[in-house]
């Protein structure tokens, strides 16, 4: 077990409220691709392109197509062990909440009960009309962007795309945790999105212990990590885990 591990299981076991945030690199080892990595479904369809509201209402059609087979993807796909590793701590009583940047869901699959969707959910839709939410029938998604069944008028995935307010709750809660938090564990994200990654840096600034899980260096790495765990969440979370057991 290296030192590293040891002293980030050692803030752990001190913390009074550890929380954890998420990108799309803890999902990765369950087959959903990076914005950033190589591969799938983000080579096929820009970002740009294709996660932004301006473009949803300007061809809902087109960009139904990118969320129709995204949701399909994120169907086929299980948690894996990082995400276990986190619903574990929270079980254990040591996790108070995942801050979560990822809309495929896989937390509240692996256990997760205090899940913050900080991007939304991708399994949802909300009618831009009446603002009424409905889970996505991925058995029955269609060819055409969804109308809301109470107001007729369009509806979109229950996600914040590019160019939308993070929802102001989560916003609210993610902001109060890490201003709260003495022990943050960020996983997977490349400190690129704004303003999801400002939290480590306002954890920090309030003196919390930052515990970094990522396959490449980030921004945070260099300016706020105390403990970085160089390799692949699921193997890394694990790791720690068990380093938090061993006293
Ligand atoms: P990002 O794609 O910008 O960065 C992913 C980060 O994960 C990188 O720093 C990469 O080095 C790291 N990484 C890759 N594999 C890893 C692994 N196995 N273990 C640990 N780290 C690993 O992602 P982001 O910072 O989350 O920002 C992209 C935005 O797009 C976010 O809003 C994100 O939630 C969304 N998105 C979500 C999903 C999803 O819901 N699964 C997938 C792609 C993008």
């Amino acid at each position: 077990m290296t030192s590293v591990i040891v002293q980030a299981a050692a803030a752990l076991r001190n913390a009074k409220c550890a929380v954890a945030v998420t990108g799309a690199g803890i999902s990765a080892e369950s087959g959903i691709p990076t914005f950033r990595g190589e591969g799938g479904i983000w080579e096929k369809y820009s970002p740009d392109e294709f996660a932004s509201i301006a473009a949803y209402l300007r061809d809902p059609n087109k960009v139904w197509q990118f969320w129709r087979e995204l949701a399909g993807l994120v169907k086929g796909c299980r948690p894996n062990a990082g995400h276990v590793a986190l619903a574990d701590l929270e079980r254990m009583g040591v996790l108070r909440g995942v801050i979560t940047q990822n809309v495929d869901n896989l937390h509240q699959a692996a256990g997760s009960t205090r899940v913050i969707e900080y991007h939304g959910n991708a399994r949802r839709l909300v009618c831009l009309g009446c603002h009424k939410r409905k889970n996505i029938d991925t058995n029955n998604m269609g060819d055409r962007a969804p109308r809301c069944p109470i107001c007729a008028d369009l509806m979109k995935p229950d996600v914040v795309m590019f160019g939308e307010d993070i929802p102001r709750h989560a916003m609210f809660e993610a902001h109060a945790l890490a201003e709260k938090c003495d022990v943050m564990i960020v996983v997977g994200t490349s400190a690129q999105v704004y303003p999801a990654a400002e939290l480590p840096f306002i954890a920090k600034s309030n003196g919390a212990f930052i515990i970094e899980s990522n396959t490449e260096r980030t921004e945070f790495s260099e300016v706020v990590t105390d403990a970085y765990l160089e390799g692949p969440a699921g193997e890394t979370l694990p790791q720690l885990l068990r380093a938090l057991a061993q006293r």
